[in-house]
């Protein structure tokens, strides 16, 4: 029987491989969240709704409708990419410059309930492991299985930014670490569904687990 697996967490905790090697087991969906405020954070930046130091909320939740978001499946990646308006915009969205912006666009409620609706409906017949900051409490509170990955925020900031440098971004280890820990304080704190273990979730700390161990262990409460 199919059932639906939340995955929440702090920025760069392993989210996403988790996720990504769950579904490829399993058969089942993937959805990656952040993808999805990411894209609502690159239209933002695209429209002029941003400077330095200001979001132009209320322009953005007047341009909400005019943001059609979907995901899809890249057979040689392995993975959907994200879609914004029919144009892929995968690339783009893992920029420094977006994770700058893009907590500040997930404290808007009216961004929150657009994207949360559209998580809910491509989740409704199970068979998903979904992945970001309130699926467990707010997206699937009835998920079967409920993760909550942590790890230092030293360990993330050096995965995130390895993988950035991978990427061919020219950027320093005190910025990505900066950036991670902006983040998780806006994800904690904001008013509209904060980043919180959902009572049921189970905690799985990966910083001294390997990507191996990690899965092992995650696997056997799948089937549990
Ligand atoms: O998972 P990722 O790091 O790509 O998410 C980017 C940002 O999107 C997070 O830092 C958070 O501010 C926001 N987010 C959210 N709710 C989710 C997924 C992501 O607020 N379900």
């Amino acid at each position: 029987k199919k059932i639906t697996i939340a995955i929440d967490g702090f920025s760069s905790t392993g989210k996403s491989t988790l996720a990504k090697q769950l579904a490829a087991t399993l058969g089942y969906v993937y959805v990656d969240t952040g993808a999805m405020y990411r894209a609502v954070a690159y239209f933002a930046m695209q429209h002029n709704l941003v400077s330095e130091t200001h979001l132009d909320k209320a322009g953005l939740i007047a341009q909400l409708p005019n943001i059609n978001l979907r995901f899809q499946f890249n057979p040689a990646l392995g993975f959907a990419e994200m879609y914004l308006n029919n144009e892929n915009i995968e690339r783009q969205i893992r920029t420094i410059e977006v994770s700058r912006m893009v907590s500040k666009v997930a404290e808007i409620s009216e961004v929150r309930a657009k994207l949360v609706e559209q998580q809910q409906e491509m989740g409704k017949d199970r068979g998903v492991v979904m992945d970001g900051r309130d699926i467990g409490t707010v997206v699937f509170p009835d998920a079967e299985l409920k993760l909550f990955m942590t790890a230092s925020s030293k360990t993330r900031a050096q995965r995130r930014f390895d993988e950035l440098v991978e990427k061919g971004q020219h950027i320093t280890y005190e910025d990505v670490l900066q950036n991670v820990e902006e983040r998780d304080y806006i994800d904690t704190h904001r008013a509209d569904s904060p980043l919180v273990k959902a009572e049921d979730a189970v905690e799985v700390d990966n910083s001294s687990l390997s990507k191996k161990e990690q899965f092992e262990l995650v696997l056997n409460l799948v089937k549990a």
